[in-house]
């Protein structure tokens, strides 16, 4: 059994416990979450355990990614539970997570902050040309508050690599670039997005679900392979480009076979892998991110957005 993880609240104990891993000329991997752990974050965590001395893991639900009428008050906060399926998951392997940094929002905005841009103060982190399409188009604020508190975590941890999930496609597109222009010194990696055994993306947000509108989201993914079939298909067929409108009409029929689903697609587009703007064709070798947010309906009335994508190469 290895140890648990240390627990730490503030940036003053995370610098302290980093500088001794410097001193000792360890390495530190880090893997930002907003708690509600599941295997896909667990996988984020094992590949940051294999590669590294030591891994932090942040559990920090981040208000200024949420709109006002967002969901940032329901957002699932299960702390106790992360902190098992961390020790369950790797407590009996040869290393644990060392710390896990879950710190009050009061300590990662120092200078407070409201969900309510026109009225907010202080210091934010905006990565331009590639946060306002996709996922910026119907959350404005979303990256900017995703770059701006991942700024801070790298600030704070200083990590060697910090490590992120393909299912976030455009999150991880937006990091790169933040990393680089930034001049941030740690490796982003990507790895790929975990699912359910139907195909689902995991997600924090699948616990808003009942098991019946799980199974039909399985479509959401179903239908992505399918446009990847018909792309891969006439790529092996010898063709130099694949119009988009061919992959993404396709990937809509497949959604609207199933009448009963009342799932609404919000956008779906084929964008390029870099830099996220709208392909008219996909060219092989440079390839595309085909990536869709799809709103189901939740048991008792409302409905959860979803997103997932896929990679054309
Ligand atoms: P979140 O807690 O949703 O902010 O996610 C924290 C990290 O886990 C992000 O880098 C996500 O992209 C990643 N992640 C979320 N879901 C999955 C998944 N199904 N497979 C792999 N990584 C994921």
């Amino acid at each position: 059994m290895t140890a648990s993880p240390q627990i730490l609240r503030t940036v003053s104990q995370v610098r302290q416990w980093r500088l001794q891993r410097l001193l000792n000329r360890e390495t530190v991997g880090f893997v930002p979450t907003m708690g509600a752990l599941h295997a896909g974050h667990c996988s984020l965590i094992s590949a940051s355990l294999a590669e590294n001395d030591h891994t932090v893991v942040s559990i920090f639900v981040n208000p200024s990614q949420f709109a006002p009428h967002e969901d940032l008050d329901a957002y699932p906060r299960t702390l106790e539970s992360d902190l098992d399926k961390i020790n369950t998951n790797f407590q009996a392997t040869s290393k644990n997570v060392s710390a896990i940094f879950v710190p009050k929002v009061s300590e990662m905005y120092p200078s407070g902050i409201n969900l309510d841009v026109s009225k907010q103060k202080g210091a934010f982190v905006s990565v331009l040309g590639v946060s306002e399409q996709l996922e910026g188009g119907a959350r404005p604020q979303f990256f900017r508050g995703v770059a701006t508190v991942v700024s801070k975590l790298l600030n704070v941890v200083t990590p060697e690599t910090v490590y992120f999930g393909q299912k976030d496609a455009q999150q991880c597109v937006v990091i790169k670039n933040l990393v680089k222009d930034m001049l941030i010194n740690t490796n982003v990696k990507v790895l790929p997005t975990l699912r359910e055994q139907n195909g689902l993306a995991m997600s924090s947000r699948n616990a808003y679900l009942s098991t019946e509108v799980k199974d039909k989201s399985s479509m959401i993914f179903k239908g992505l392979e399918h446009g990847e079939s018909i792309y891969n298909k006439s790529v092996s067929e010898g063709s130099k480009e694949v119009k988009s409108s061919v992959v993404l009409s396709d990937i809509l029929s497949f959604y609207k076979s199933d009448s009963t689903s009342n799932f609404i697609v919000e956008y779906l587009n084929a964008s390029h892998p870099e830099t996220l703007e709208d392909l008219e064709t996909i060219v092989p070798g440079v390839g595309a991110i085909v990536s869709t947010a799809v709103r189901v309906p939740r048991e008792g009335g409302g409905e959860t957005r979803l997103i997932d994508n896929i990679i054309l190469k």
